[in-house]
């Protein structure tokens, strides 16, 4: 492959390297950054990564994280784009679509550095110089260990960059459960450990590490904010601005609630609505045969897996989640009897 020559060419010399992500990071977007940045340090590359926003709190003990520059902090935003503007290779990882940089996108696409784009969606934009993307990795992560390996670089993954590698195919695979798990996923993983990955702090430290306020925000929501729609095995969640301020809600508290919803036996489709600054943020969950990234991406601007995706809308709260219900009445039997048919099929 004649672009993976080009890509070992340039990383053979030192370079100024930024390592960027997709808006609201989780654990497979920051631990593929900071896995290689710190595999890129190692190598002898001056490496700075740039997240387009703030990420929860419960990924801050990955290496490295302490000099993440976040863009959406206005004290740090000349920096950053100073930083953007004399890089000679920028990464872009875990997204495919440019739009997802947010306000980075413009400083990303003017720079004339040598661009990759490491990712795991569907569906990619052709926007880097060299692309290493596969639709049936389950995290990024997955993709830079092997991108690691394929280079010959595999002595140089040690347990700090292990830790971050492992946080996101953990944590893409919700915790080695989804129907991506696949035998490469527990290869990979397994070498992980072996290098000294600690799993079960891994785990400890992303899944249980809940404040008070958060706990009690989920209990409300699943009491008061939860919609289920049985007829049409779908269920959702609405979470009001006035909701998050009253559990003062931090970055990532809304995280895994939208599973609760595909928790609940006989339900296939599952949304989370919530009310932000700049709109009504969207995600989507399904089970194994019904599908839920065209849906996203043909009625709410968004994409993703097929099992989890998501997207955004302009309206109110309100008026989105009605969209919603008449759309997923209007798509039934899209969404759901094409899944049966294929489902028979196999
Ligand atoms: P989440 O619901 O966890 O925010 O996102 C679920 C999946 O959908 C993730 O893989 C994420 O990358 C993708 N996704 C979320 N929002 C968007 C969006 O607005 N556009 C696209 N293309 N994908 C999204
Ligand atoms: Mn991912």
């Amino acid at each position: 492959m004649r672009e993976l020559e080009s890509f070992i060419y340039k990383i053979s010399s030192p370079q100024k390297i930024v390592i960027t992500t997709h808006h609201k990071p989780d654990a497979d977007a920051l631990g593929s950054s900071l896995g290689l940045a710190n595999f890129l340090k190692k190598k002898g590359h001056e490496v700075t990564v740039i997240t387009p926003s703030d990420y929860p709190s419960f990924l801050h003990w990955m290496k490295g994280n302490s000099e993440v520059i976040n863009f959406e902090d206005k004290t740090q935003q000349s920096k950053a784009a100073s930083i953007i503007n004399e890089a000679t290779m920028i990464f872009c990882l875990d997204f495919s679509c440019p739009k997802r940089m947010q306000d980075m996108q413009d400083l990303v696409e003017k720079s004339h550095a040598y661009k990759v784009n490491i990712d795991h969606h569907q569906d990619p934009k052709d926007f880097t110089d060299f692309q290493y993307l596969s639709t049936k990795a389950a995290a990024t992560c997955e993709l830079v260990y092997e991108l690691i390996v394929e280079i010959g670089d595999k002595n140089l993954i040690d347990k700090d960059i292990a830790e971050c590698l492992y946080a996101g195919i953990m944590t893409d695979t919700g915790g080695f459960r989804h129907p991506n798990t696949t035998k490469n996923v527990h290869m990979i993983t397994a070498e992980l450990i072996g290098i000294g990955a600690d799993n079960s702090k891994i785990s400890r430290l992303i899944y249980d590490t809940n404040s008070i306020n958060r706990l009690k925000f989920i209990g409300f929501a699943i009491t008061r904010r939860l919609v289920i729609m049985e007829d049409l095995k779908t269920a959702f969640f609405a979470i009001s601005k006035k909701d998050l301020r009253k559990y003062n809600s931090q970055t990532g508290d809304t995280e895994g609630l939208v599973n609760y919803a595909l928790s609940l036996g006989g339900i296939k489709i599952a949304a989370l609505f919530t009310e932000r600054e700049d709109g009504v943020k969207i995600s989507f969950r399904s089970t194994e045969d019904v599908a839920v990234n065209k849906f996203a991406a043909t009625h709410f601007d968004g994409g993703g897996h097929k099992n989890a995706s998501g997207g955004k809308s302009s309206l109110s709260l309100d008026d989105t989640t009605e969209k919603f219900q008449k759309l997923i009445k209007e798509n039934y039997n899209i969404l759901f009897n094409q899944a049966e048919l294929i489902h028979e099929k196999n």
